[in-house]
């Protein structure tokens, strides 16, 4: 299903040009115009599916894979040092679009970006109770 209000549909779906770096059956990777680093794309799959939780787990798991096997390529290809993969749920997490999409963030030493999060500290007894919450039934 595609969403005709969404602008990730029309670039993934060839109605809106992109800088397409692979292009199969079920996705197309695009170089973000706003790129954190040389090299940042975006895995777009061609249906429609807001974020994580709408994703059906096979479209997924097809996403991770490809993953993979652009980081390696572009890694090697580019120089890269080092790879992030990020994927963001919810203007909560930080998503902007509201079509899923897994980033590929090619890293350099000292490449100015700050991709990592504050560390916290957390009392031993919430740490319990968090874990509780969510083993509960
Ligand atoms: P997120 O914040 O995870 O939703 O990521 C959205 C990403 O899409 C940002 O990194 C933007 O730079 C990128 N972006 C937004 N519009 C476009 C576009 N038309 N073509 C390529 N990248 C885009
Ligand atoms: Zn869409």
């Amino acid at each position: 299903m595609k969403d005709p209000n969404c602008i990730f549909c029309k670039i993934a779906n060839g109605e809106i040009p992109s800088r397409t770096l692979y292009e199969d059956e079920k996705f197309r990777v695009i170089m973000d115009l706003g790129p954190a680093t040389r090299g940042h794309s975006l895995i777009l799959p061609k249906e429609h599916y807001a974020n994580l939780y709408e994703i059906p787990e096979d479209l997924a798991a097809d996403a991770a894979k490809l993953a993979k096997k652009l980081a390696i390529r572009m890694t090697e290809k580019l120089g890269a040092d080092g790879f992030n993969i990020i994927q963001n749920n919810n203007e909560a997490a930080g998503q902007t679009v509201p079509h899923y999409h897994v980033h590929l963030i090619p890293r350099y030493q000292n490449d100015g970006q700050h991709i990592l999060w504050n560390p916290g500290e957390m009392p031993a007894e919430e740490m319990d109770e968090i874990l509780n919450t969510i083993l509960a039934d």
